[in-house]
């Protein structure tokens, strides 16, 4: 039981990390940065490779305006595959929130928002919520069940 939950804890310490250094990239906590992060940890740990190894690429599609295109900075934060190295292919989508992490051996990964978790989200970032709000939701996410988020294919 103990070893568990410090196994959880290491693991949460990790995403803390990570989720630290996305925002002194980004700018700001927010909902889809996290979303992105976590994203890119599930492609990363899926595919068995680190950040930033030499033949992974990222394909992925958002909406293209803010706050779901703070996603692509948690993704790039997270595999290092970025707009500026060519290692990442955006694509606009009216809604889908999705990743395609890609090997260049042919392995691939993909990760997609649960689109009731992304209505759920839009729900309350439409309401209007304070900064400070935001960030509590963005914690959530931190914490909340990957089965809750994604669907990973
Ligand atoms: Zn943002």
């Amino acid at each position: 039981m103990i070893a568990l939950d410090t196994k959880r804890q290491g693991a949460n310490e990790e995403l803390e990390k990570a989720v630290e250094k996305a925002v002194d990239f980004h700018g700001h906590l927010g909902p889809f940065l996290v979303i992105g992060i976590r994203m890119g940890v599930i492609g990363l740990r899926e595919l068995e490779v680190k950040k930033g190894d030499p033949k992974l690429h990222v394909a992925m599609t958002t909406k293209p305006s803010v706050p779901f295109s703070c996603t692509i900075d948690g993704i790039q934060a997270i595999t290092r595959c970025t707009v500026g190295n060519r290692k990442l292919n955006l694509q606009d989508s009216s809604g889908d929130i999705s990743a395609k992490f890609q090997l260049s051996d042919g392995k691939t990964t993909t990760v997609t928002l649960n689109p009731g978790k992304q209505e759920e989200l839009e729900t309350l970032i439409s309401m209007h919520v304070s900064s400070q709000e935001l960030e509590g939701i963005a914690r959530n996410i931190i914490l909340a069940s990957e089965s809750e988020l994604f669907k990973i294919e």
